[in-house]
């Protein structure tokens, strides 16, 4: 069939945007754009390693023997959770099953795991639990488990519980993001830190021109987030033009998710320079920059219902929760680790199909196990007929069972394989065992759609209508059960 020349090319599978509610852009009459980790791409490893490196040297100035430790990317991953009662690294299903736990720097083996977590399920709003939301929240969670391990060892201040121990590192990791340091280091080296891309620009100016009211929602600061958004897009900006062309609204020190649960008032930065501010009641679209406020103000100021905004933002947490559940605005949810995971998958689709027909053959032997079964308990007690006449049925179970553990020899180290992809240590983003990841959990409940970065978007365009297809059920027919 020719292929039809009006339709874009499908860009590659880690380009995608993906739907979890039917989305249709023409409906959408404002977006907001969250700055850090969604316009701009930071080299997440470099951004991680600078904020740890800041953060161990406050917690070195209370006189901590934190020196020699060094952020370990290979250890975190976003979506895991923190344990602040047991000082744990957590991996949990959708259901919040703990399915892989790392105390310190070690991973509890299969019976310490049963121990500490049988009965047990990850529920986030416990104060218990700490999210990684965000790419942010990775050299929090790699300071936190190498203080576990040397709390244990005896060489950080005695009497420290694991929860004290979390909120001296949370007040450093918050502290490196607040005391300037951290951001002058990132500002004077931007290449190291930032993902320039080149596609971004014409993907906001398609929203413009098609009569999207833009925003930009932040949490930085104003100074941080204009040299950001300087560096960032002016270089791909048309002629004369430069990042403030593209936003009618800008609002810096946003406090998300303060901002969309509060009423925190709005100021406007007056001064550019020096960035003094003043009390401001009125419009907030004059290209003028703003400071503080909150949601509802921007949806009276647009003349909006929520769901005619689409926020689109990195922060699971701050972003995307409280704008759907309680504005109900669209939501877009920017996962920049997408892109590896995808790859990921790609690579190892081969092996999976290979798994997935092995597994289908150890199910077979389980059915076929579990009726020989009961076809000797009904032969022993005589209560019913047997199902099939066994001659030694002894002998069957037995092969049978032989069977499954070879099988299991085969299926074992691609299983293993498959925990591993992407990240060693604690595999799919996404993925929990065979079911889905708490983190997708979450993305599927919050996020209407979900993609590795902002340009994405490009290639649908600002008139796409995102669609959600047919989602499979446990008891839909299979094609292969049908015919059989
Ligand atoms: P956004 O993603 O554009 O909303 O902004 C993120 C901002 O929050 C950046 O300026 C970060 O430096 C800042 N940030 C991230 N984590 C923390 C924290 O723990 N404390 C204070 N600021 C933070
Ligand atoms: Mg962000």
């Amino acid at each position: 069939m020719p292929t039809d020349p009006f339709l874009v090319p499908d860009p590659s599978p880690e380009r995608r945007v993906f739907v979890n509610r039917t989305l249709n852009m023409r409906s959408i009459k404002a977006i907001g754009y969250d700055m850090d980790y969604t316009l701009t791409q930071y080299h997440a490893e470099a951004w991680e390693e600078c904020a740890f490196g800041h953060a161990r040297d406050r917690l070195a100035a209370l006189g901590w023997q934190v020196e020699s430790l060094e952020f370990d990317a290979s250890m975190v991953s976003r979506g895991l959770v923190m344990d602040l009662e047991l000082g744990n690294l957590l991996k949990a299903t959708r259901f919040g099953w703990v399915i892989r736990a790392m105390h310190g720097i070690r991973f509890l083996d299969y019976r310490d795991l049963r121990r500490a977590y049988s009965g047990i399920l990850v529920d986030l709003a416990e104060d218990r639990y700490v999210f990684l939301n965000t790419l942010f929240s990775l050299s929090e969670a790699s300071l936190f488990a190498q203080c576990v391990e040397l709390l244990d060892a005896g060489k950080l201040p005695r009497g420290l519980g694991y929860g004290e121990l979390f909120a001296a590192v949370r007040a450093a990791i918050d502290g490196a993001h607040r005391d300037g340091l951290l951001k002058a280091d990132v500002l004077a080296d931007p290449e190291r830190f930032i993902n320039l891309d080149s596609d971004i620009v014409d993907s906001l100016l398609d929203q413009k021109h098609a009569g999207k009211r833009m925003m930009l929602i932040t949490n930085s600061e104003w100074s941080f987030a204009n040299e950001i958004m300087t560096y960032t897009f002016d270089r791909y900006m048309p002629e004369g033009q430069t990042w403030r062309d593209l936003f009618g609204t800008v609002i810096v020190s946003a406090a998300k998710p303060g901002f969309f649960t509060s009423s925190n008032p709005l100021y406007k930065v007056v001064d550019e320079e020096s960035g003094l501010l003043q009390p401001h009641h009125g419009s907030i679209e004059h290209g003028d920059v703003f400071y503080g406020g909150n949601a509802r103000l921007v949806e009276e100021y647009l003349g909006l219902s929520g769901d005619e905004i689409l926020y689109v933002g990195d922060h699971l947490f701050g972003d995307v929760h409280f704008s759907k559940a309680l504005l109900r605005w669209r939501t877009a949810l920017i996962l920049q680790e997408l892109e590896s995971e995808s790859r990921a998958l790609s690579e190892f689709l081969p092996t999976q199909q290979r798994l997935e027909e092995l597994m289908a053959k150890k199910e077979q032997f389980e059915a076929k196990l579990s009726a020989l079964r009961l076809a000797a308990l009904r032969a022993r007690d005589g209560y019913a007929e047997p199902m099939f006449e066994v001659s030694d049925g002894e002998t069957a179970i037995v092969e049978t069972r032989n069977e499954i553990l070879a099988l299991d020899d085969v299926i074992a180290p691609l299983a293993i394989e498959a925990g591993r992809l992407r990240n060693e240590a604690w595999g799919l983003m996404m993925r929990a065992g065979a079911d889905k990841s708490l983190l997708a959990r979450q993305v599927e409940r919050y996020a209407d759609i979900y993609t590795s970065r902002v340009s994405n978007l490009l290639y649908p365009g600002p008139y796409a209508m995102f669609r959600i297809g047919r989602l499979d059920l446990p008891h839909d027919p299979h094609p292969q059960h049908e015919s059989s």
